[in-house]
């Protein structure tokens, strides 16, 4: 993660701890992230079922490869299309909500976000494939 990220991140972090007022109690934070989850999920949702942008064409993963990269050459995000530029922006809102009560989270259990970051950026260097989630 380069300085500039890292900035940003800690920006978001002292500007959730300025303007939270109405949501300082864990209890509203944990449940706002609840609910941009379910925004952030509504939202793919309305692009597949009322823009009709992206489809979504699920079936089961092959796992019967040969080799890694045959393998992950063969695993689909189910994903058909493209998503809108309107159904971006609207997702994009929902998600920069979500790591707004993310940073508040962050502030009001005392953890650096851009630190915890950092740490798992490096778990997952350091795993590799055998850190896949
Ligand atoms: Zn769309």
């Amino acid at each position: 993660m380069g300085n500039n990220e890292a900035r940003l991140i800690t920006e978001l972090q002292e500007q959730a701890a300025e303007v939270l007022v109405r949501h300082r109690s864990i209890l509203d934070i944990m449940t706002k992230l609840d609910e941009y989850n379910a925004r952030i999920n509504r939202a793919i949702a309305k692009s597949v079922t009322f823009c009709g942008c992206i489809e979504i064409n699920a079936k089961k993963q092959d796992f019967n490869s040969t080799s890694l990269n045959d393998m992950l050459g063969k695993m689909d995000s189910h994903i058909v299309g493209e998503i809108c530029p309107n159904c971006k922006e609207i997702l994009e809102q929902e998600i920069g909500a979500y790591m707004f009560f993310l940073a508040s989270l962050a502030n009001t259990l005392d953890f650096d976000l851009s630190g915890t970051i950092a740490k798992e950026l490096d778990r997952t260097k350091t795993l590799g494939i055998y850190g896949m989630k």
